[in-house]
C-alpha cells in the first residue's frame, strides 16, 4: 500500500481546503403556500411551479390538485 513520504504541511492542507467551504443555497418564498423554496424549481411543500401543479403532494391538505 502507497503511503505519503512526508507529513502534508498545515499550509499545503489549508491550501486544499480553500476550496471546500459550503455555498448558502439561495431560497425564495413561494407564492402559493409561503415556504421557502429554491428559484426556478418546483416548491416542494405544495408541488406548484409557476401557478400549475407539476407534482403531486401526498400530505396536501386541500384537495384542490384537480382543478385542471
Ligand atoms: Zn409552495
Amino acid at each position: 500500500m502507497p503511503v505519503p513520504k512526508k507529513k502534508t504541511s498545515k499550509s499545503k492542507r489549508n491550501m486544499r481546503r480553500s476550496h471546500d467551504a459550503l455555498t448558502v443555497v439561495n431560497t425564495i418564498t413561494c407564492p402559493n403556500c409561503d415556504s421557502p423554496m429554491r428559484p426556478h424549481r418546483v416548491c416542494s411543500s405544495c408541488g406548484q411551479y409557476r401557478g400549475r401543479q407539476v407534482k403531486e403532494i401526498a400530505q396536501e391538505t386541500e384537495n384542490n390538485s384537480n382543478e385542471e
